[in-house]
């Protein structure tokens, strides 16, 4: 599979990738981001072939038919990674929650929550690739609580990959946090910033441009990549799980095999449901992919209205922070896949320049033939986790939009599958609030009550957080990044 690029090309990048060139260097001629050429049509062949096998099997199978550049013997290696999910025989659990509405629990990797889903393999395939060729990569990530954790645990000890991963200090949660600093492995670095997840970020931004750090970095014949997941290396790993997810509802015989369901996909920058979305252009039975949304709700109204504008919009800190977000990067490769890339070079620079996009009316329709959404806020997700809890299931506030977007947009008489990405222990003290009212707990007593009151153990690696001893202390002024970096690296 050859990759090609949503905003056209400049003359200078090449014209068309690899797989291993795309993850190496994700962004393409005019700030585009790199697509496959064509999808292959699975058809129905596919699925009812790979009705009865594992995860791993059905992945494999994927990955060699889209045929990407890596040995097959380093896929194997990275799918192996799922083995260190709760259930190795089946890494992604589908639950039955309420009448047509299934959970598809994306949760169960080492870092519990979702991002663990796609950055464990690709770590595997990231470091398989530097090794062949013989280069040295680091990769920056800003982060607001589950990328850096997920980030870390995957590259540890990994060779000819070093991870910096920033934070907002005093901005994530205490297993967030903890997960971070209580990694030890001597090609990881954590850096706590005095200042919130925007500083983070544009500090980071700021060093990226910088003349005097790049030049470092080259004496040091140190290349920097990327894991965030506009990484096409990420997005791939994230078609497997929703053919998993049908195959498994037929498999539980809650539909037959060619029924339609809707997917209901709990939304930032929107990698979750383009693998979704991939999977329905391959054939997967879908009858929409329903966005779930929480009050930062852009792409509730690009769907609904088919604008996306984001003039006087600031990011609204919310019960669901994965999902806070206003530049949700992924959509673009949507607008490439239904509009071509002229047109898609034409929305994002308006995006860019003037923060808004129309999309006409019939542009708007396409749109809207493959997705729904709504978004939901704080107080009726708090709702949503209680009556779920009342019913027996446990869920994180991230799934709980989704619970809304069902009952708004699952108009059809269909099966649903909502992705769950993740568990409750990642977002306590809101559960412990929406279950009991309390306020402000910290997080070891909102776990300790959730979990006398849900009968559930508190998982060990999230219980021994609180014991482990922190190796990542630095804590600095955003001013001090680079210095600290570059120490870091010699
Ligand atoms: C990252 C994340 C999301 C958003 O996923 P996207 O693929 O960025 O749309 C939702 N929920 C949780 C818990 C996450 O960590």
């Amino acid at each position: 599979m050859k990759f090609i690029e949503t905003r056209g090309n400049d003359g200078i990048h090449p014209s068309e990738v690899t797989f291993s060139e795309a993850i190496l260097s994700p962004i393409a001629s005019h700030g585009g981001l790199y697509v496959p050429k064509e999808l292959p049509n699975l058809g129905e062949a596919f699925l009812v072939k790979h009705l009865s096998s594992s995860y791993k099997t059905l992945a494999k199978d994927l990955l060699t038919t889209l045929a990407i550049d890596i040995d097959s013997s380093v896929i194997d290696e990275a799918l192996s990674l799922y083995d260190g999910f709760d259930d190795p025989s089946n890494p992604v659990p589908v639950v039955k929650v309420r009448d047509d509405l299934y959970v598809s629990e994306l949760y169960h990797g080492p870092t519990r929550a979702f991002k663990d889903m796609a950055l464990q393999p690709f770590g595997v395939v990231l470091s398989s690739i530097a090794q062949k060729r013989n280069e040295e990569y680091l990769i920056l990530a800003a982060t607001s609580g589950d990328t850096g954790p997920a980030a870390l645990e995957t590259f540890k000890n990994r060779p000819n990959v070093r991870v910096v991963c920033l934070y907002p200090d005093g901005g994530t949660s205490d297993v967030q946090r903890l997960q971070m600093v209580t990694e030890d492995a001597p090609n990881l670095k954590v850096i706590g910033i005095k200042g919130d997840f925007d500083d983070a970020q544009s500090a980071l931004k700021k060093l990226l441009g910088s003349a005097s750090f790049k030049s470092a970095l080259k004496e040091k014949q140190i290349s920097l990549s990327a894991a965030n997941s506009v990484n096409f290396g990420r997005i791939i790993f994230q078609i497997i799980y929703h053919i998993h997810s049908y195959l498994e509802l037929v498999r539980q015989n809650v539909i037959v095999m060619g029924e339609k369901v809707y997917l209901d996909v709990p939304s930032g920058n929107f990698g979750n449901a383009l693998g979704g979305y991939y999977a329905m252009k391959m054939g997967l039975p879908v009858e929409k992919i329903i966005i779930a949304s929480n009050e930062n709700n852009v792409l509730t109204r690009l769907i609904n209205t088919g604008r996306y504008d984001l003039r006087g919009e600031k990011v609204i800190p919310t019960t669901s922070p994965a999902m806070d977000i206003l530049i949700s990067s992924n959509v673009e490769r949507i607008l490439f896949d239904l509009f071509g890339s002229v047109r898609t070079k034409e929305l994002m620079q308006g995006l860019e320049s003037e923060r808004f996009y129309p999309l006409n009316d019939d542009e708007t329709m396409k749109l809207q033939s493959f997705f729904a959404a709504d978004y939901c806020n704080g107080e009726e997700g708090k709702g949503y986790i209680r009556e779920a809890f009342d019913h027996g299931y446990l869920m994180d506030p991230h799934t709980a939009t989704c619970f809304k977007a069902y009952d708004c947009c699952a108009t059809k008489k269909l099966k649903t599958i909502v992705y769950s990405t993740a568990e409750w222990t990642k977002f306590s003290p809101t559960i412990a609030n929406a279950l009991s009212g309390e306020v402000d707990a910290k997080d070891i007593d909102a776990l300790q009550s959730i979990s006398n009151r849900a009968s559930l153990p508190i998982p060990a690696m999230i219980k021994g957080l609180f014991t482990k001893p922190i190796t990542q202390d630095s804590v600095i002024e955003k001013e001090n990044i680079e210095r600290e970096i570059l120490k870091f690296l010699s």
